[in-house]
């Protein structure tokens, strides 16, 4: 039946002919959203390994409402624009120089990363002890539940950062506000709390129902003017709710990129964990899943594009640029790979103390040869090639 069998030409002849087909059949006349469907060109035209009904894993900042108010801005994803998310929701946040956002706390707990600028916090521990500091860009902040705080642009130009919570159905628009909540409290019952006349508290009425939230005012003093006045007899907490990741070394380094791991191990206050990721031009964070949690990405530079598999043949792909959100189910098999000419720097984010991944290379490496070539149908010699390490970035 040696007839059957098709020449390497002919199977190129056919697969010029589909490929012609394909071409054919998947011109779109319109009408197109071409300012979306050119930002993802994997997304637009699928690639044939992509198949069935994968949920959304993209969103992103870039086409969420801004709340601009004098002092600065806010804007959202939460599981109300990013159903898949459940478990986190993202802000992203900018304050003019003297810009503040209010005093406040929330039942979700609060991890950030200083994207620009310079930015004055200050809290209050659980122990009742005062914190204050100043944070730059590459500086990471963790506020645990409850935990009362305010951050303040600083000059010459403010700053812009991520916030990321634990909870996908956390909103910017429902923190306890200090102004919100004592704005509705009987005013006699507040003078009494404090033991001050009633009219002392005239013009505290006099915000808005709903709080100030972002307000403009001066910049403030010398840190560590406001550092000695918030001590008090019971000093400055001892607790580091902020972290200098950008003096940090890489925890893993290839010719292909940078993965800095910030979790509970160092950064102990921390229950949110992250992976800094930098994939240089032509590198590939490998295939991998994570066997603890979900996954919730945030991309700040350069451009990739991701695949997630969905188990059941269900596998989407799309592309991400700066400013975009992307998920991955716990356990589910995906890589992100730079598609661009230049860094493509983003972070993985999980709702947990520890960060865990496991690779694809490293399993298929320390398992028994035979089972393995059994499944892929390679030679063992291609089983031998593949790196036994776990590169996390590579080629490396
Ligand atoms: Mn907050
Ligand atoms: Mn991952």
């Amino acid at each position: 039946m040696a007839g059957l069998a098709l020449s390497r030409a002919q199977a190129q002849d056919i697969e010029k002919v589909s490929q012609a087909q394909h071409d054919k059949s998947m011109t779109d006349p319109g009408p197109e959203n071409k300012g979306l469907s050119d930002i993802s060109p994997n997304g637009f035209v699928p690639p044939p390994t992509d198949h069935g009904e994968a949920p959304e894993f993209w969103n992103s900042f870039s086409i969420a409402h801004r709340r601009i108010q004098p002092g600065g801005w806010t804007r959202q994803v939460t599981v109300e624009d990013f159903p898949i998310s459940k478990d986190i929701a993202g802000v992203n946040m900018r304050l003019t120089a003297g810009g503040i956002r209010e005093l406040h706390w929330h039942e979700a707990a609060e991890w950030a990363l200083m994207l620009s600028g310079k930015a004055r916090l200050t809290a209050l521990d659980y122990e009742q002890r005062a914190y204050v500091k100043d944070v730059v860009q590459g500086d990471l902040w963790f506020f645990p539940p409850g935990v009362p705080h305010s951050i303040q642009g600083l000059e010459p130009d403010g700053c812009e950062f991520l916030l990321v919570f634990d909870n996908g159905n956390f909103s910017e628009g429902n923190t306890t506000l200090l102004t919100d909540w004592l704005r509705h409290v009987p005013r006699e019952v507040l003078a009494k709390n404090w033991g001050v006349p009633d009219q002392a508290l005239n013009d505290l009425y006099t915000v808005p129902a709903e709080g100030l939230f972002i307000f403009q005012k001066g910049v403030p003093g010398p840190l560590a003017d406001d550092q000695h006045a918030v001590a008090g007899d019971k000093g400055l907490t001892p607790v580091a709710f902020d972290f200098p990741m950008h003096s940090m070394d890489p925890t893993f380094k290839t010719k292909s990129g940078e993965v800095r791991i910030v979790d509970s191990r160092n950064f102990p206050v921390t229950t949110i964990s992250m992976a800094h990721v930098i994939v240089k031009p032509g590198g590939l964070r490998e295939l991998h899943w994570h066997p603890n949690a979900n996954e919730w990405q945030y991309y700040l530079e350069g451009t990739g594009r991701m695949t997630v598999f969905f188990t059941a043949a269900k596998a989407r792909t799309m592309d991400f640029n700066p400013g975009d959100v992307g998920y991955v189910p716990q356990t589910f098999g995906h890589y992100i790979e730079n598609t661009g000419d230049k860094d493509l720097i983003f972070i993985e984010m999980f709702k947990d103390v520890r960060y865990h991944d496991l690779s694809l290379s490293t399993w298929v490496t320390h398992a028994p040869e035979q089972l393995i070539t059994d499944h892929l149908r390679i030679t063992p010699e291609t089983l031998h090639a593949i790196p036994r390490g776990g590169s996390t970035v590579v080629p490396s």
